[in-house]
């Protein structure tokens, strides 16, 4: 075991969405960070895939082995790289709506309120949309929040296409959004580009330590406080201290990872007196759907279109039924590969040429539903291996979407003849994972407090998509960034 004689004001684990983001903002305030990310730097860029690349290869899933409700395994739709998921998502930043904070019926059940509500982040929104250069239009949505300011940038230009589908929809009588996308010099902007390097160019105080898999989290005596911070290095174990410790994961594997480090004061894993770290997993229910392009499109082109209205129900289903976007182009879209039966199927059967003709003969839409926090659906651990015990729920509200979505492009596009194959994700795709370490002020009904810090150990915090206590249906990253940029205050505060 090599100990590290440095000793740092905060240990971050994981540069995704929450993690990269904090690097940077805390830095920039001065403090001395270790960050220690379990991946490499990736030389593929989120917005340069390699067309159909993606549907033959395995490049975009994680390394490693989990198991479903049945124990059947599988390998997680996951990125472990310096700018974890960020590095593969296609650059949506939403807000979640005004009353997606608040407690709201669904048909299967409550959606819970949140503790802080939306004017208590929009400001960091307002941050978070201007450090990841969102570019984008207010006004279209009748779903919008309110906001402080403008986009910081206009929006990304729709393709011909899309502009057509839109000019349809609109004679339908919905309406139609610009979607908002951060977009910088290189493309989609991420973690990695936006969070983590710039610390390091400026000369800051961070130390970047890749490769470095954190396998347990130690505690002093008392188990109120982390002492020591394990990591597997390139074969070696080493211990680091600081005194911050920022869990940042992704809300799986920071459940994971504190249910690893029991110890005799934590006996069902870290900061799990309320037996809540790892349930609630949500992770959204995706459905895509194909539907004939006007015309051939280059299949590489940014997603640029949502349609909220039946976001909290449609004439006769009082209530909500979630999100509509464009897929962009479908050559460039990770999780596409995993589901639409057309192309999947077809992605193993046939060559690169006659694949990438489909693709550019058609568009997809992303059906997103939010699912309802179940302590049953869950990550959990036997025999160190990681278990997702997911069953999806709100069934009827994501069906309800599907068919009217159906309805609807049956009457804006005549010439499919009806046709529009759909696929719905399988338990691999986790893409909009969140709510394993819920924040909260009772801590018997939550693992976080509202700053993020768990309720049992005073030096722990978890700052990614775990402490969502709903899922909403709009995209999550956004409100990942802006509560980190939000905790980043709090804990600069702590520091000085
Ligand atoms: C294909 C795809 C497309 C998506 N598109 C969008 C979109 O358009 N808009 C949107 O809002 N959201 C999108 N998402 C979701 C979005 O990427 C996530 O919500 C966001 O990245 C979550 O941030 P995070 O900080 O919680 O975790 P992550 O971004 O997953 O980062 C976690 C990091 O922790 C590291 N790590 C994990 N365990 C350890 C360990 N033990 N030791 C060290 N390091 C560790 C990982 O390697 C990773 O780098 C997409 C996701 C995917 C996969």
């Amino acid at each position: 075991m090599i100990i590290d004689d440095r000793y740092y004001d905060v240990i971050i684990v994981g540069t995704g969405a929450g993690g990269g983001t904090l690097t940077r903002k805390l830095a920039e305030a001065g403090k001395k960070i270790l960050v220690l990310e379990q991946g490499e730097f990736t030389e593929k860029e989120s917005s340069e895939l390699v067309e159909v690349e993606i549907f033959k290869k395995e490049d975009y899933h994680a390394p490693e082995t989990w198991y479903d409700s049945a124990g059947e395994p599988f390998k997680p739709q996951m990125s472990y790289c310096v700018g974890g998921n960020t590095k593969i998502y296609s650059g949506v930043l939403l807000r979640l709506r005004e009353r997606d904070f608040e407690e709201v019926q669904h048909q299967d059940g409550i959606s819970p309120e949140w503790p802080l509500k939306y004017q208590d982040f929009e400001p960091y929104y307002t941050e978070a949309e201007k450090l990841y250069r969102a570019c984008g239009k207010a006004g279209d949505d009748p779903t919008e929040p309110p906001r402080s300011e403008d986009y910081p940038f206009p929006p990304v230009d729709r393709i011909p296409q899309i502009e057509e589908i839109g000019d349809r929809l609109s004679k339908y009588e919905l309406h139609p959004a610009y979607l908002p996308i951060g977009i910088g010099d290189e493309g989609r902007t991420d973690a990695e580009d936006t969070g983590v390097s710039p610390a390091i160019r400026a000369g800051l105080d961070v130390t970047l330590k890749t490769s470095a898999k954190v396998v347990a989290l130690h505690t002093n005596p008392s188990g109120r406080e982390v002492k020591a911070v394990e990591a597997q290095i390139k074969g070696q174990s080493y211990l680091f201290m600081g005194h911050i410790v920022v869990v940042a994961c992704g809300a799986i594997n920071s459940a994971a990872l504190l249910l690893r480090s029991a110890n005799e004061k934590h006996p069902q894993g870290l900061a799990n007196s309320s037996d809540l770290v790892g349930r609630n997993l949500m992770k959204q229910l995706m459905t895509v759907i194909l539907q004939r392009s006007p015309q051939p499109n280059s299949g590489l082109f940014q997603r640029t279109m949502y349609v909220n209205d039946f976001y909290w129900g449609d004439k006769d289903f009082p209530y909500p039924m979630g999100h509509v976007q464009d897929s962009g182009g479908i050559l460039q879209d990770v999780i596409f590969s995993e589901s639409p039966p057309i192309l999947s199927v077809a992605a193993k059967l046939m060559p690169g040429f006659s694949l990438k003709q489909l693709a550019k003969s058609s568009l997809g839409w992303w059906l997103q539903t939010e699912d309802l926090p179940d302590p049953n659906n869950r990550v959990s651990l036997s025999e160190n291996k990681l278990h997702l015990n997911y069953t999806p729920n709100n069934l009827e509200a994501h069906d309800r979407l599907l068919y009217r979505w159906q309805e609807v492009l049956k009457a804006t596009d005549k010439e499919s003849l009806g046709i529009h194959p759909y696929g719905t994700v399988p338990i691999q795709v986790v893409a909009h994972q969140c709510g394993t370490c819920r924040f909260g002020e009772d801590p018997k009904s939550s693992v976080l407090d509202l700053n993020c810090r768990t309720h049992d150990v005073d030096n722990l915090y978890i700052v990614d998509s775990s402490f969502f206590p709903s899922s909403a249906a709009v995209s999550p990253a956004l409100t990942v960034i802006a509560n980190a940029l939000r905790v980043a205050e709090h804990l600069i505060e702590q520091l000085n």
